[in-house]
């Protein structure tokens, strides 16, 4: 018998607010109500007093162990998810990347290898990064016989795992015939390759050239395109990593049209802004993420798109490389410096401390960006991201009180750096569960 009494919390999610007790029982809510431990003799009780219960986070982008010309990212499977854990976030999504030709059953084995250390739930978008007749197939496939039905393909990275429009289009069409939904990383590519060949036949080479080689605009028209990709295919269509002011116009526009559009931002775009590639080096360098942070404009066109439900999810993109031996190979070259930051332990903490408590969004609209919306358009709903009578006991117990200051040092992210270093957040993961296991309880692992 696994049995877990949960007492005197307070449940939020993206619905409704109350004061119950929950009993789990072999990883499933059993029961929500007022209950002492003579209802279920024998469970092992946690006192949630002065706590809240939220459905435990879902981050549905993260690249553990991506490989890039200058190693893989800093976190592997089970470094990244203890981070993820520690953070109040039990269920993963990563990306299964193709080499080009690679058939997308041989890439999704070997990703399946690498993941097998997972501490927490996790599963695959697979990548369309090369396309031919035989995709349609190879995505059926991938639908009817491996169970995943979302899939990402890229518009900036020409020349290694970017695609063409026309090819967008193909997968867009497949993706409608078999329900599944395509995730696009909009950003102009032909655009930004010009912009940076330029850059560096000028001798202009350092980080802020990274961001001036792929402006707003760069992201924008892409999202423009995409969105009349949806239109014209049907097919379910999330934008990742939306960053700038305009393309938030525009999906704010195509939702209003009835489209199929949904919209992803993360902290990153949130909380930092441009000046950061001012900073002097060697600093600058661990901010080089694609898209690159915007202006205090974008930001905060991105927070009224919360606000008003436009940005569907905010996930963190989680993507760590060391300053030293990772981002500094490109220190005389931008377009050398591997592109991503580690935010998966403080994805909650930095929307709880800068969202709920700044006043910019609701207790529920918390929960929906962290998981219940993440739950929904991935089909994982209600299994996950709810608390209700049947769902998995994939809980987070929050303490509201707890302050810090996130630093390398207290991170368990394996990195050298955080884009975050200096954030002082309020609120923490006390207790987190996975299927009716504590795994983390006041700043251990159980
Ligand atoms: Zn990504």
């Amino acid at each position: 018998m696994n049995q877990l009494l949960i007492l005197n919390g307070t449940i939020v999610t993206s619905e409704s607010t109350s004061e119950a007790d929950i009993a789990v029982k072999d990883g499933i809510i059993e029961a929500i109500g007022s209950f002492s431990l003579s209802d279920f003799p024998g469970s092992f009780v946690i006192d949630a007093k002065d706590k809240y219960i939220f459905p435990a986070g879902i981050d549905p982008h993260v690249h553990l162990q991506l490989p890039t010309p200058a190693g893989p990212s800093s976190d592997d499977f089970l470094s990244g998810s203890m981070a993820a854990i520690a953070g109040g976030t039990t269920f993963l999504i990563d990306f299964v990347t193709p080499a080009k030709g690679q058939p997308l059953q041989e890439a999704l084995d070997q990703r399946q290898k690498e993941a097998a250390e997972c501490l927490t739930g996790y599963t695959f978008h697979m990548g369309i990064t090369w396309y031919d007749s035989s995709i349609p197939g190879q995505m059926a496939w991938c639908v009817n016989e491996a169970g995943i039905r979302t899939f990402k393909a890229y518009l900036a990275y020409k020349g290694s795992i970017g695609i063409e429009y026309h090819e967008l289009e193909q997968v867009m069409k497949t993706a409608a015939l078999l329900q599944a939904c395509v995730l696009v990383h909009c950003e102009e590519g032909d655009a930004i390759i010009r912009n940076q060949q330029e850059f560096i036949r000028n001798g202009q080479t350092g980080p802020m050239y990274h961001s001036l080689s792929r402006q707003a605009e760069t992201e924008a028209e892409s999202v423009r395109k995409v969105i009349d990709l949806c239109r014209s295919t049907g097919c379910r269509t999330y934008i990742v990593h939306t960053s700038a002011a305009l393309s938030i116009k525009y999906i704010r526009a195509a939702k209003k049209e009835g489209l199929p559009v949904f919209c992803e931002t993360c902290p990153q775009y949130l909380l930092l802004d441009e000046s950061v590639y001012s900073k002097p080096l060697p600093d600058s360098l661990k901010y080089i993420i694609s898209p690159p942070i915007r202006s205090k404009k974008d930001q905060e066109a991105l927070w009224l798109g919360m606000a008003d439900h436009t940005v569907d999810v905010i996930s963190t993109d989680h993507c760590p490389f060391n300053l030293k031996g990772q981002k500094d190979t490109g220190i005389n070259d931008f377009t050398k410096i591997p592109n991503g930051a580690g935010g998966i332990e403080s994805r909650l903490a930095l929307l709880y401390t800068f969202g709920v408590l700044n006043n910019k969004i609701s207790f529920h609209q918390f929960v929906e960006l962290t998981s219940a919306r993440a739950a929904k358009i991935f089909g994982l709903y209600p299994q996950k991201g709810a608390i209700a009578v049947g769902s998995d006991a994939d809980l987070l117990i929050w303490n509201p009180e707890t302050k810090s200051v996130i630093s390398p040092a207290n991170l368990r992210q394996h990195c050298d750096s955080s884009i975050y270093e200096g954030f002082e957040t309020t609120g923490c993961a006390e207790t987190v569960i996975r299927n009716g296991s504590i795994l983390f309880h006041k700043n251990r692992f159980v």
